[in-house]
């Protein structure tokens, strides 16, 4: 056994898990130059899910987290994702649209990939489009024909919505026969964080395009550079088991046969964006985004992260000891990590959320009730914490109109 498995190898008390794939290679690159440097064990596998009954939200499928870095290539990745649990049907609810942030946001994404690639009456593609909220948004605004995969995919929800009628979804896992007819853009928002095999997601993307039509490939994930630096704790959870900067992306879409065109940070530095293109030289080299300090931050993130979990602690420890009511705004993963992984699940009192489609269900892991937020004004929270600093002023315009006073925080 060499330096790097010893390092890997889980510790005792986990023989049942050893045989869930614990990897030992970096999904994206293949290197063995590997660092574990966070674990998290027993935490829901499917933060997403949503249950009817508090006990089975509560008794929901278990997993763990054990975050490694490659020091080859920078890719951050889950060496303990366990595919096996992982469940994307019409049960997984992740739709952001409720938001108008996040609506704002989505048109602006789909005003700029339209006016960039000159995407009008075109054939368009969406890799993991959800219940297809992108894809109609190009449909309006430049009249273009889209196909959704995605095992999530509703169709039905599509009926009657304008622009829907050029949009076809197809609730599968992507293939390169999906591209029969080759799209002239092809993007995947949101999606590659939850593939472990990485290197063999993009191949198969790859297979489906040709170098000859050109076809401008867009992938949006989370950025990883900022949430080790920010020790975003909320961001780390299961379901995510690939975590991206602009160097190792660049550089896995490279190696899959693309050249990279352009990689931004956008919403707030939050997501991480790739734009490439079908490349058949195997001269081909990108010009890819700096490294940066990755191999400083990873070292130093357990110190800090114990640093911010204590703050929030505290806080949340301190307005029980005053009797105060504390409730979590935004019932997704970020929630779900925050009321599993800190301590203090028994401290919040309920969590709410804008999406009616969330309301009414439990949290899984802890068994919350996901609230609508019309029902603060008799729950009177004295703490409110949101899961996403970029709508405060959403979230403050929405307790003021509800008549509620109380200290906002944003993680
Ligand atoms: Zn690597």
């Amino acid at each position: 056994m060499n330096e790097t498995e010893s390092i890997l190898a889980p510790s005792t008390g986990t023989e049942d898990l050893v045989e869930s794939a614990w990897l030992h290679s970096c999904p994206s690159c293949g290197s063995r130059d590997l660092e574990l440097f966070y674990e998290v064990r027993g935490i829901p596998a499917n933060s997403c899910l949503l249950f009817d009954d508090r006990q089975q939200a509560i008794d929901c499928p278990k997993s763990n987290i054990g975050l490694t870095y490659c020091r080859d290539c920078d890719f951050v990745f889950n060496a303990e994702f366990d595919a096996r649990q992982m469940e994307y049907s019409g049960r997984y609810e992740e739709t952001q649209g409720f938001s108008q942030t996040f609506s704002r946001f989505h048109r602006q994404l789909a005003a700029e990939m339209i006016e960039r690639h000159d995407l009008h009456e075109r054939e368009v593609m969406e890799v993991g489009c959800g219940k297809g909220e992108f894809l109609v948004l190009l449909s309006q605004m430049g009249e273009n024909r889209g196909v959704g995969v995605d095992p999530s995919a509703i169709p039905e929800r599509l009926e009657g919505i304008d622009g829907a009628e050029r949009v076809t979804l197809i609730p599968e896992y992507f293939l390169p026969e999906h591209c029969r007819t080759e799209p002239d853009f092809l993007c995947c928002k949101m999606t590659l964080e939850h593939i472990s095999d990485t290197a063999q997601f993009i191949s198969t993307i790859r297979k489906g395009l040709t170098a000859a039509k050109g076809t401008v490939v867009f992938f949006q994930v989370p950025e990883a550079h900022r949430i080790l630096s920010e020790c975003a704790f909320e961001d780390i959870y299961h379901e995510h088991c690939s975590y991206f900067t602009g160097y190792s992306l660049g550089r896995l879409f490279q190696s899959c046969g693309f050249r990279v065109t352009r990689t931004a940070q956008e919403y707030d530095d939050q997501y991480l964006t790739i734009e490439a293109v079908a490349d058949d030289s195997a001269q081909s080299v990108s010009e890819l985004p700096d490294r940066g300090d990755m191999a400083a931050l990873v070292s130093s993130f357990p110190e800090r992260l114990a640093e911010k979990r204590d703050y929030w602690r505290t806080m949340i420890r301190q307005a029980k000891e005053q009797g105060q009511r504390v409730v979590l705004w935004g019932s997704g993963s970020k929630a779900v990590s925050l009321l599993t992984t800190m301590g203090v699940s028994e401290l919040v009192d309920c969590v709410t959320d804008i999406n009616p489609n969330r309301q009414g269900y439990f949290m899984p892991g802890t068994g919350h009730e996901i609230v609508p937020p019309s029902a603060l004004a008799e729950i009177k929270p004295d703490l409110v914490i949101a899961m996403n600093r970029i709508y405060r002023d959403e979230i403050q315009a929405e307790l003021d109109g509800l008549g509620i006073t109380c200290r906002l925080e944003c993680l």
